[in-house]
């Protein structure tokens, strides 16, 4: 499994989690998962890894020696090897931005060098002792991984490739391919060119055998002109070839009975019980909102980015206030939406408030802490955040798009089956229009606790969820794959 991030390693959004959960799922269904990642700066702190059984790798694309270094996680279920090349990984920022939060330079040699030395992993079992008989490759980071055994040529393992977010393309100057050691006659339609540049995205779509994406209303949308960022004509051309799997959720990670970050805990069934009430004065206290339980707490978590409508929850705020609830928003991004988050903050204190930032604990917190929890995106492939919020027994508030569309079902629209409450159009006002449908709900006691239990009784385990992986991994490891 080769991927940029994993959740107990390096987290910067879902893909994390995704690529986190599914090892130990696949490991009920007999299926071992090694992971491969690069060995950024502290990615080490939770793991063990074994430095006497460093692989060496010389320096594939010049950059100076590279080596595998084997690895278990200290608390999680997962094992794998990190990919040592500190020119290209051992230096400050994140994983794709550097400090000042511009991309790093050298992203296509970072992340290059990934896709050729899994490639390797992939062909040679001597290297690790380790038979591959997929590789599953994430997000265009690990995109190139079929282009290299393309060109490496022979008999190889199918490559499954897997879009979290058909948004982020990886374009580079098409000059970067002799750098990167692939034939310059890859930059084609039919290959890796995408609008001049060069794509690792659409190399993954292109030389992957198979295709998934996180969701089946996701998996729709890309194959059209509107929701497929230019690749619709390349993804409805292997339709057959794609599959839309909808994400699960770590219960280990995200249950809110043995949830070790929130105040208190609780179980399922109606809500408010007596943790989440704790819970909701924990976090008006913790953020600076009024502690008070009968108000009504509407909160939002993830990046700020046009993506995630940030911008439409600002629009709707006036109509949040004059229901007399509360908002606070956990994110970093957008300089602009950040600036206009804090000004509202300062505009209304005690009922709107902003933390900006990466705060894993603070978002349990969040989570559990609101009644409503905002999804207003203008596109989501899946969305974790309102899987979360169902399991925590806070009702999402969510654009009818992607995997929103897949999971929350409107309250008002099926009232024994309500979930949360969705809204089609995307803007201001039909999100407000929405909110003020979740905000009358909380009001009617009887109703709210019909909806919370309905929401918390839903499995969204992995153990559910893995299983078209299992069955997609067995269909692909039956066929051989071979290069000219
Ligand atoms: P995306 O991957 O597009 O960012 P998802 O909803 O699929 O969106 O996943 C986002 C994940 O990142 C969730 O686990 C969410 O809780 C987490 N997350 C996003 N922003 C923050 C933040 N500022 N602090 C803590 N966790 C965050």
């Amino acid at each position: 499994m080769v991927a940029s991030e994993a959740f107990g390693i390096v987290k910067t959004g879902g893909l994390a989690d995704v690529v986190s959960a599914l090892p130990p799922a696949l490991a009920d269904h007999d299926v071992e998962a090694r992971l491969l990642l690069p060995a950024y700066r502290g990615a080490t702190d939770n793991l063990r890894v074994d430095h006497a059984a460093a692989i060496p790798l010389g320096s594939p694309l010049g950059d100076g020696p590279a080596r595998l270094l084997p690895f278990v996680h200290k608390t999680l279920d997962l094992a794998g090897w990190l990919l040592d090349c500190p020119p290209l990984y051992d230096r400050a920022g994140g994983p794709y931005l550097d400090e000042a939060g511009h991309d790093h330079p050298d992203n296509h040699r970072r992340f290059g060098l990934l896709c050729r030395v899994a490639a390797l992993v992939a062909m040679v079992e001597g290297l690790t002792g380790f038979a591959v008989d997929v590789v599953h490759a994430h997000d265009w980071q690990a995109g190139l991984v079929g282009a290299y055994l393309e060109s490496f040529g022979g008999v190889r393992p199918p490559v499954l490739f897997t879009a979290h977010n058909l948004h982020f393309s990886g374009s580079f100057d098409p000059g970067v391919l002799p750098e990167l050691g692939l034939p310059s006659a890859m930059q084609q339609v039919d290959g890796l060119e995408f609008w001049g540049a060069t794509s690792f995205l659409k190399g993954g779509l292109y030389y992957a055998d198979k295709l998934s994406t996180v969701s089946p209303t996701y998996a729709t949308e890309i194959q059209t002109e509107s929701g497929g960022e230019g690749l619709y004509g390349l993804l409805a051309g292997r339709g057959d070839d794609l599959h839309g799997l909808l994400n699960g959720i770590d219960a280990t990670v995200w249950d809110p009975s043995h949830d070790g970050e929130l105040a208190a805990t609780y179980g399922a069934g109606p809500q408010p019980s007596d943790g989440k009430r704790a819970c909701k004065a924990d976090l008006q206290e913790r953020v600076g909102l009024t502690i008070d339980a009968s108000v009504p707490l509407v909160g939002m978590v993830g990046r700020l980015s046009w993506q995630k409508g940030v911008d439409l929850l600002l629009e709707a705020l006036p109509s949040l206030l004059e229901h007399g609830a509360q908002l606070v928003v956990l994110g970093s991004g957008d300089g602009p939406l950040e600036l206009a988050l804090r000004t509202a903050a300062a505009a209304h204190p005690g009922r709107v408030a902003f933390v900006q930032g990466y705060n894993e604990g603070l978002s349990h917190r969040l989570i559990a802490g609101s009644d409503l929890l905002a999804v207003p995106s203008r596109f989501e492939p899946c969305g974790l955040t309102q899987l979360y919020a169902q399991r925590y027994g806070t009702l999402p508030v969510a654009r009818r798009t992607g995997g929103l569309a897949d999971t929350v079902v409107d309250a008002d629209a099926e009232p024994r089956h309500g979930n949360g409450f969705t809204f089609g159009p995307p803007n201001a006002a039909a999100l407000a229009e929405a909110l003020g449908r979740g905000l009358a709900c909380w009001a009617d006691k009887p109703r709210w606790q019909a909806c919370t239990a309905e929401a918390m009784a839903l499995d969204r385990s992995w153990t559910q969820a893995v299983r078209p992986y299992v069955a997609l991994y067995r269909a692909l490891a039956a066929t051989t794959r071979s290069s000219p």
